[in-house]
């Protein structure tokens, strides 16, 4: 998605060699343009899915995830993080790992939200090591519905969670892959992809 990449390229920072900075745009304040443009995307990739509800997680997937339900003419439903709970039967519950922040926590929907015959897309602003989308899956199966994809606007293949989610069967969409972060320098695959072409020609 070429806006999208012109946005990261632009206003992204990168702060180590794992982690990319977007609160110009994303994580903070909000480009509502850019968010439709998401939507309208997933849209495209998706529609044919029979999609009744998209899901992500409190609080940085819910814009591009709110966009995407608009676009799709579905419910969003957000799981909410919390670090310690109280068990309730009300509840899915799930603990997941975050490897960016270094913390455990549970991510719990309402039972009432999610019923045995919901085909879910989950949506999420980054995809690392995949603990967040397969912590929303595992709420999907607990309910008896189904994940219909997973769409994720910002993958990071050089961790990974993109591997995981394959292998875990599941149909993943990545709106750009960053394949390095090094040198504090954004790296596309495509771009990458088209560098070892053009390297691979000129060595013959
Ligand atoms: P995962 O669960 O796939 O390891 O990590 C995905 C979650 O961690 C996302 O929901 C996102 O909030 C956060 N995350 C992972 N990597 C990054 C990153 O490079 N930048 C930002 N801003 N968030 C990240």
């Amino acid at each position: 998605m070429q806006l999208l990449k012109e946005k990261v390229l632009e206003e992204g920072i990168v702060l180590s060699n794992q982690v990319l900075k977007v609160d110009a745009f994303l994580n903070h304040q909000v480009d509502p343009a850019l968010m439709s443009s998401i939507g309208k995307e997933f849209l495209s990739h998706f529609s044919g899915e029979k999609i009744t509800k998209v899901l992500t997680i409190e609080a940085s997937g819910i814009a591009p995830a709110l966009m995407t339900a608009a676009h799709l003419e579905v419910p969003l439903i957000y799981a909410r993080k919390q670090k310690s709970l109280t068990l309730k039967d009300d509840i899915y519950v799930k603990k997941v790992y975050s490897f960016t922040k270094q913390v455990s926590s549970d991510l719990t929907v309402a039972k009432k939200f999610i019923s045995p015959d919901d085909r879910i897309l989950i949506v999420d602003d980054f995809l690392a090591h995949g603990e967040a989308a397969l912590g929303l899956a595992d709420i999907i199966l607990q309910a008896g519905a189904e994940v219909a994809g997973i769409g994720i606007v910002i993958e990071k293949a050089f961790q990974n969670g993109g591997e995981r989610l394959k292998d875990a069967g599941y149909r993943v969409e990545s709106l750009v892959r960053i394949v390095s972060l090094e040198n504090q320098r954004v790296e596309f695959a495509e771009d990458h992809e088209e560098k070892e072409k053009i390297n691979h020609a000129t060595s013959i």
